[in-house]
């Protein structure tokens, strides 16, 4: 097994490239997901306050016997909570499901510019206030566009460590990816298979076979060679395995090209466009 290599982010903290997310697996099934990715040798764990998942995660690494600071253990803030007083229980709260003193990244889950009087800054601010008492050791975003990243660089003073944005070879999503490797934020790609689309691809098929690895495989490489950090989602053990073993093999640059090429531009994008999404649950 090769080891999983580590993203240096801004604040001087790193992170492993590859990880586990536990978005839509039920409660009741996450501890025994994350059980056997922490046994595989997954190091990285994403999770949410929208996902009602976060108490299982911290369960399973209690159980794993690894150490607290062995594995990078993301969540976000719930869209309902962006009010500042509303943002401090929420993390409060986060802190105690999890069973943990810190987590190692704490993001703004959705920018919801149509709710809180498009107040996002304020919210940033008070993640900046978890920052600088050391209970989230790194601070991000999810679902920034360039303008919501402007406005946090003209108005507050921390530059978010990592924008998690949908990304997939039917959503490149270039703009904000690029302006992210330009001001030094890490681009984590949620959704990195599509949930499972892009899979039945005739290219990625076929780049797969010549390969002789699997359609998932090809894609979550594809990630990698492009600096992007994943986590794909998976509740059976063959697919989380399959989904760690990337970092033995090399996708040829002219791979690379022919996957760019399946870009589809908005048209490819699964989950709601940032700027309307506005569910608080
Ligand atoms: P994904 O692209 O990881 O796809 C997961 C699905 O793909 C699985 O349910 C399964 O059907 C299929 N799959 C996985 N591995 C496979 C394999 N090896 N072979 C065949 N099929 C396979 O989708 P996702 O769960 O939406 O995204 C991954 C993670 O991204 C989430 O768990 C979550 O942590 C994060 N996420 C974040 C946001 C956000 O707004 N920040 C939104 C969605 C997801």
């Amino acid at each position: 097994m090769t080891d999983v290599p580590s993203i240096q982010l801004n604040d001087g903290n790193s992170i492993p490239q590859l990880g586990f997310g536990v978005f839509q697996i039920p409660p009741e099934e996450t501890a025994e997901a994350t059980r056997v990715a922490l046994e595989l040798g997954y190091r990285h764990i994403d999770t949410a306050e929208m996902y009602g998942n976060e108490r299982e995660v911290g369960e399973a690494l209690r159980a794993s016997g690894l150490d607290r600071g062995e594995v990078f253990v993301t969540s976000k803030l719930n869209n309902g909570y962006h009010r500042p007083d509303d943002a401090r229980r929420a993390f409060d709260q986060t802190l105690s499901e999890l069973g943990f003193d810190y987590v190692d990244l704490f993001l703004i889950h959705w920018p919801l510019p149509t709710l809180y009087d498009g107040d996002y800054v304020s919210t940033w601010k008070t993640l900046e206030e978890f920052k600088a008492d050391g209970r989230a050791r790194s601070i991000g975003v999810s679902n920034f566009e360039v303008d919501h990243l402007e406005r946090l660089a003209a108005e507050t003073d921390v530059v978010p460590a990592v924008n998690q944005i949908e990304l997939h070879p039917y959503l490149l999503n270039e703009e904000v990816r690029s302006y992210g490797e330009e001001h030094g934020i890490a681009t984590e790609a949620w959704s990195p298979l599509k949930q499972g689309e892009v899979l039945r691809d005739p290219v990625i098929v076929e780049i797969a076979e010549r390969a002789a690895r699997t359609p998932a495989q090809v894609v979550l490489r594809w990630h990698v060679q492009r600096g992007n950090i994943v986590f794909p989602k998976s509740t059976t053990p063959e697919r989380i395995r399959e989904n760690f073993e990337l970092f033995d093999f090399e996708l040829e640059p002219g791979d690379i090209e022919r996957i760019n090429g399946l870009d589809r531009g908005e048209a490819g994008r699964n989950g709601p466009h940032p700027d309307r999404m506005a569910y608080t649950g």
